[in-house]
C-alpha cells in the first residue's frame, strides 16, 4: 500500500475528521468508468495527489458487453485492470474499495476494502463517478426474468440463458417446448437492443451451426419489440430504415408500438397479448433473458396463449 493510502487505515483514521496536513491537496474518485478514468488522467499533471477508488479490480468495455453476451467475444477482452493506470500515472494511487458513505461535513468518505477492510479516507476535492443502473421504466419486477447488462456478470449470465436455452431445445421431444426454448424476446429497439438483436442472429446462424445434431439453431425465433413507432428512435429516420432492412434480412422480426406489460416466468405479455411462445425476454435498459426454466416459478398457473 502506498504512503498516500497507507495514511487512510481505519484504524488510523480516527483522527481523520481533522485529517493530517498534507502538502498537496487530495482528490478522491469514486468510479473507474470512462469518467472516472477520463478525470483521473485530465488530472496527472496536476499538483495534487489523485486517489482512484472502484468496488471492482476492472474497468469494463460497456458498448461490447453484448458482445460478450452472445459469446462472440471473452469477458477478458472487454476489461481491463484499473490498477496498471496507477504505474503510468505518478500522483495516482488506485484502491480497490466499495464506497459506502460520504460525510462532506468533514470531508471524509467511508469505504470498505476487501484487503483493508473499513477504510475512512479523507478528500479535498471528491468527484462521484459511480455510473448508472439499469432502468426497467417502472418496472423492476421484469429484473429477477430479464438481468440488466452492466457489467460482466450480467453478460455471462445472459449468455448462459441463450445457451441454457438451445441445450434444452436439443433434449426435450415436445415441439412446443422446443420452440418456446427457441424463442428469444428484446424488449426495447434503442443501441443495446438493436446490437444485441443482431448479434444473436449472427450467433444463431453462424456461431451455433452444425452445433447440435437434432436442431437447427437458425430456426430460432428472434422477436425486438418496441412501444415506440420505429427501431432506433431517437436517430434519423433513414438509419432507422436501414437498421430495419438489416435486422430483417438477419431474420429478425420486429414488433414496433407494442407495449410490454408482464414479464414472468412463462415469458412476455405485450400490447395485452402474450408472445406465441410465451418465452423468456430480453429486456433493454435492461437487455437480459427471462429464465422460464427458473424453478422457483415453475408452479404458477401458466396464462392463456392469446394468439
Ligand atoms: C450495454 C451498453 C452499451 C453501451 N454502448 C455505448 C456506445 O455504443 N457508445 C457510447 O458512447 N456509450 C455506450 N454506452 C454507455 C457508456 O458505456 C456509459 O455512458 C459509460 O460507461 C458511463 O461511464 P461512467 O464512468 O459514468 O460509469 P461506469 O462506466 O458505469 O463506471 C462506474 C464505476 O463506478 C464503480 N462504482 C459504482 N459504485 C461504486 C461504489 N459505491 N464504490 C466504488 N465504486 C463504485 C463501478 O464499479 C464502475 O466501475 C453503453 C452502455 C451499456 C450498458
Amino acid at each position: 500500500m502506498s504512503a498516500m493510502l497507507a495514511e487512510t487505515r481505519a484504524d488510523e483514521a480516527t483522527a481523520v475528521a481533522e485529517p493530517p496536513r498534507r502538502e498537496r491537496k487530495r482528490v478522491v474518485i469514486i468510479g473507474g468508468g470512462f469518467a472516472g478514468i477520463a478525470a483521473a488522467r485530465a488530472l496527472r499533471r496536476a499538483h495534487v495527489d489523485v486517489i482512484l477508488i472502484d468496488r471492482r479490480n476492472h474497468h469494463i468495455f460497456q458498448p461490447l458487453l453484448y458482445q460478450v453476451a452472445t459469446a462472440v467475444l471473452s469477458p477478458a477482452e472487454i476489461a481491463a485492470p484499473i490498477r496498471q493506470l496507477e504505474v503510468k500515472q505518478k500522483n495516482l494511487s488506485v484502491l480497490l474499495a466499495e464506497v459506502t458513505g460520504i460525510d462532506v461535513a468533514s470531508r471524509t468518505i467511508e469505504a470498505s476494502s476487501p484487503g483493508a477492510g473499513a477504510l475512512n479516507i479523507a478528500y479535498d476535492y471528491l468527484v462521484v463517478a459511480t455510473g448508472m443502473r439499469p432502468s426497467y421504466f417502472g418496472h423492476d419486477e421484469f429484473a429477477q426474468y430479464a438481468p440488466g447488462l452492466k457489467n460482466l456478470s450480467d453478460a455471462e449470465t445472459i449468455r448462459a440463458k441463450i445457451l441454457g436455452a438451445f441445450e434444452l431445445a436439443a433434449t426435450t421431444e415436445d415441439e412446443a417446448e422446443r420452440a418456446r426454448q427457441m424463442t428469444f424476446v428484446l424488449v426495447g429497439a434503442g443501441p443495446t437492443g438493436v446490437e444485441l438483436a443482431a448479434s444473436l442472429a449472427q450467433m444463431v446462424k453462424v456461431t451455433l451451426r452444425g452445433n447440435f445434431r437434432y436442431i437447427d439453431p437458425a430456426q430460432a425465433n428472434i422477436i425486438l419489440l418496441d412501444a415506440g413507432k420505429r427501431v432506433l428512435s431517437t436517430f434519423a429516420e433513414s438509419l432507422s430504415r436501414r437498421a430495419t432492412r438489416r435486422l430483417e434480412k438477419l431474420g429478425v422480426k420486429i414488433l414496433t408500438e407494442v407495449k410490454v406489460e408482464t414479464v414472468d416466468a412463462q415469458g412476455v405479455v405485450a400490447g395485452g397479448k402474450p408472445d406465441p411462445q410465451r418465452h423468456g425476454a430480453l429486456d433493454r435498459g435492461g437487455c437480459g433473458i427471462a429464465d422460464p426454466n427458473d424453478a422457483r416459478h415453475q408452479n404458477r398457473p401458466r396464462r392463456a396463449r392469446a394468439r
